[in-house]
């Protein structure tokens, strides 16, 4: 699969939305990403996920070994499930209680291999607080793996990074915003 056929399914199934949003911080943007839209259809999931699993093996080569995927819910399970589904490991995820994510169900051992799986970055703060969790209990993290950064190459970690897609992300402050300017309508995206 390359980038575009990414694209292109992400834009056909509703994952990739364009039109005037207003994001979280407050800034304005042409293009907003629902993933979940996109991991609703198992067949896309495992496709991406696919590409993104051949895109890590190549990248890492014969020593890339690995007992566990681990991502953080809600976004990153299916991922992490379809991602373990084609590397042959098991899929275990991380959950937030008290707007920290923990280890609930799951116990990872001392010298286990962990990939980190997660749908969509931004700032990558969900990945490097599932990071911690692997390595807090003994564990190393082997890789990262993500479908889209979105962060414009500051979400940085101390792993092998694989992204499927790098997408920056176009913001405008909403006094200059050429959309607004247009007068096309705003959506609050999530609301
Ligand atoms: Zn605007």
């Amino acid at each position: 699969m390359n980038p575009d056929d990414a694209v292109g399914i992400l834009s056909e199934s509703g994952a990739m939305l364009e039109g005037h949003f207003e994001l979280r911080s407050g800034l304005h943007s042409d293009r907003f990403f629902q993933f979940a839209n996109v991991l609703r259809y198992p067949e896309h999931a495992g496709a991406l996920c696919g590409a993104l699993a051949s895109l890590m093996r190549s990248g890492m080569g014969d020593e890339f070994d690995v007992d566990t995927v681990i991502a953080p819910a809600l976004g990153g399970i299916v991922v992490g499930h379809e991602l373990a589904r084609r590397l042959g490991t098991k899929s275990i995820f991380a959950e937030k209680q008290d707007d920290a994510l923990v280890l609930r169900r799951f116990d990872i051992q001392p010298g286990e291999k962990c990939v980190v799986a997660e749908d969509v970055i931004t700032r990558g703060g969900r990945v490097r607080e599932t990071i911690d969790i692997v390595l807090e209990r003994g564990g190393e993290v082997v890789a990262v793996g993500v479908l889209l950064d979105r962060s414009g190459g500051k979400a940085r970690f101390d792993f092998p990074t694989f992204s499927l897609l790098k997408l920056e992300p176009v913001t405008y402050d909403p006094d200059e915003c050429p959309l607004c300017a247009q007068g096309l309508p705003l959506v609050h995206p999530g609301s």
